[in-house]
């Protein structure tokens, strides 16, 4: 089972992998995790990767897919994988399916946990500081037991995060949606994307998740 995890920030996807990976016994491929092994073993592109990083440059498309190509080969993926937070632009799918191609391999199911932008806006954007203590809390999760009053503290002034905000967060879910809807067509043209339903308890959304991978691998 070669499968793709998708979803905006704060739609948990991370809590799914966790649970995916653990049920399946498949590893957990996420871009971060095969930068920093790559460069931690001083693999040839590892080096690569380093020396744009270290320069504060990004690192260039030929570079990262040869990273995902060694990564790809490895013994660990014979059952299959769980690719997360690769590919990030059109370009990365397409030359995704060339490695995969290559390796004899192709992606079975591309997961897509949508959840509404006000839902997400609310999940993200409802982070708040106590000015004096600095305990955190949040509008929806984790409000103070008595309203406008810091639980540690006694406190009543509280301040937002620039990254916090509703409009800092709104303008970056835009970015992801506009950069990710070519991505998601490019599946869906495919008929391997599926939209799963994360609105919903992470159990739920698991029992999703699970049908889904045992019908169709
Ligand atoms: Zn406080």
């Amino acid at each position: 089972m070669n499968l793709i995890l998708m979803g905006l920030p704060g739609a948990g996807k991370g809590t799914q992998a966790e649970r995916i990976i653990d049920t399946y016994g498949i590893p957990h491929i996420s871009t971060g995790d095969m930068f920093r092994d790559a460069m931690k073993n001083e693999t040839p592109l590892g080096v690569k990767a380093k020396a744009f990083i270290d320069n504060g440059e990004l690192v260039p498309d030929e570079v990262t897919n040869g990273i995902v190509r060694d990564r790809l080969a490895q013994a660990d993926t014979e059952k299959g994988f769980l690719l997360d937070g690769f590919p990030r632009t059109l370009a990365q799918a397409e030359e995704l399916d060339k490695i995969l191609d290559g390796l004899g391999k192709k992606i079975d199911d591309v997961l897509n946990i949508h959840v509404e932008e006000e839902v997400l806006i609310e999940r993200l954007a409802g982070r708040f500081i106590c000015r004096t203590c600095g305990a955190t809390y949040h509008k929806v999760y984790n409000p103070p037991k008595v309203d406008g009053t810091c639980d540690r503290c006694g406190g009543h002034d509280f301040y937002q995060r620039e990254d916090d905000k509703p409009e800092t967060v709104k303008n970056r879910l835009a970015v992801n949606i506009k950069n990710t809807k070519p991505i998601l067509d490019y599946y869906e043209n495919q008929g391997v994307l599926h939209a799963i339903d994360g609105n919903r308890d992470i159990q739920d959304v698991f029992v999703d998740i699970k049908q889904l991978i045992d019908s169709n691998n």
